[in-house]
């Protein structure tokens, strides 16, 4: 088996953002020569997560919308008194910081409305890092 390792850095503008990162992420399984197996895209960060779905302006905003609804700022958050950032890390850890994709033919299997998302939710922030692994034959 096969593992490749790569990682992007981003910086992020806003407090909350969606950051297409499908081109890196299809241009990493390309680089990888792997065929077959899996590509896992993951945020080692623990207010920020990763999504799959539809580039679109309006949905992007409804996604983000719902985000800050499910978990809403200065909601009297325990951790808001040491660290004013409680509903980016709810936000991280229900949404999740990994996902996985199947590679077939040395191609990333996603749906045509299927785009890779870094979301942010306590930017801005100078560096962010995706980790790209993708590992098969
Ligand atoms: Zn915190």
């Amino acid at each position: 088996m096969k593992v490749y390792f790569k990682e992007l850095t981003l910086s992020t503008s806003t407090q909350y953002e969606l950051i297409d990162i499908t081109y890196d992420v299809e241009k990493a399984v390309r680089e990888s020569g792997i065929t077959n197996g899996i590509c896992v895209i993951h945020a080692p960060h623990a207010t920020a997560a990763i999504i799959a779905n539809e580039n679109e302006r309006g949905l992007v905003q409804d996604i983000l919308r719902r985000i800050k609804e499910l978990y809403p700022r200065n909601a009297g958050w325990q951790h808001d008194l040491i660290d004013d950032n409680a509903a980016a890390h709810l936000g991280s850890a229900m949404i999740g910081s990994t996902r996985i994709f199947p590679v077939k033919n040395g191609r990333l299997i996603r749906g045509t409305w299927q785009n890779i998302f870094l979301v942010e939710m306590d930017g801005p922030r100078s560096y962010r890092r995706v980790v790209i692994e993708v590992l098969g034959e």
